[in-house]
């Protein structure tokens, strides 16, 4: 999975199509990542304090990793992300596109 945490992907299908957000949370394992301000479902709470009110709160769900891509500064979209090994030997993933460095 090429999205990590605080990553800034862009929605690439469904009904947050073109929503830019932060990756609040990524699971590799089920391909899995939580988008700040997408994918918004009601939650019903029930009060678990004495004082406390239930309700409904909005919060974001899980969506497939394959629905987004990582948003490229310099080319202002989300796009395609390819791997280069630097001189020290680190992997980092380069926009396809403009070859511009993700990782530091
Ligand atoms: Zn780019």
């Amino acid at each position: 999975m090429q999205i990590r945490t605080n990553d800034t992907v862009v929605v690439i299908t469904g009904k947050s199509r073109g929503a830019k957000g932060k990756v609040l949370s990524a699971s590799p394992k089920a391909g899995k990542v939580v988008v700040e301000n997408v994918n918004m479902v009601h939650k019903h709470m029930k009060p678990r304090q004495q004082g406390m009110q239930g309700g409904v709160i909005e919060r974001e769900a899980a969506m497939d990793a394959s629905n987004v891509m990582l948003y490229c500064p310099k080319c202002d979209k989300g796009v395609r992300v390819g791997y280069k090994v630097l001189e020290n030997n680190k992997k980092v993933r380069v926009c396809k596109k403009c070859g511009t460095t993700f990782d530091e």
